[in-house]
């Protein structure tokens, strides 16, 4: 005996205006049927490697999935990161504590993007170690490090291209 499936299926192949006039009238109906059923094939070509999304559009859908998820579960976003923070106090209290030491001795200052700017603008887009003209690739760098007491504060900073921040590292110039 034939099963309705493949009967549908024979039939789909001796009648295809018809049939095709049949899908569309069905998608009409159940518009929310219709995308499950391509989501449904379109995850099946995925699974079998055919369809073929470039790794931009991969990483961009998994933000945004991730994202959606996130904004439908802040219960659960909430009740992780509580557990998060219980499981590793000992953690979040060190750096907590390794904060408020540093505002205690003034190491952390308000940056804003506007003094950048400025800064920018005095130095005349020229790094400011050698002079050279900055491009794209300039970084920010502390002239007192953090690591010998220099404050992150505009004071303490200067623009510099990129190989004399990274070659300068701990040294104060
Ligand atoms: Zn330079």
């Amino acid at each position: 005996m034939k099963s309705r499936a493949q009967y549908l299926r024979e039939w789909r192949l001796k009648n295809p205006t018809k049939a095709s006039e049949h899908n569309k009238a069905y998608r009409l109906r159940h518009p929310e049927r219709d995308k499950e059923n391509r989501d449904r094939e379109k995850a099946k070509y995925i699974k079998k490697g055919r369809y073929r999304v470039s790794e931009e559009q991969q990483r961009k859908n998994a933000t945004d999935y991730a994202r959606r998820w996130r904004e439908k579960n802040r219960e659960k976003v909430r009740e992780s990161s509580r557990k998060h923070y219980h499981k590793h106090k000992a953690l979040h209290q060190l750096h907590s504590k390794i904060y408020k030491s540093k505002v205690r001795a003034g190491r952390v200052g308000e940056v804003k993007a506007k003094d950048l700017c400025t800064l920018l603008e005095e130095q005349k887009s020229l790094c400011a170690i050698c002079k050279k003209l900055l491009s794209e690739e300039k970084e920010i760098d502390h002239i007192i490090p953090i690591s010998k007491g220099g404050k992150h504060s505009i004071e303490n900073l200067q623009w510099t291209c990129r190989y004399c921040n990274r070659s300068k590292g701990n040294k104060i110039i």
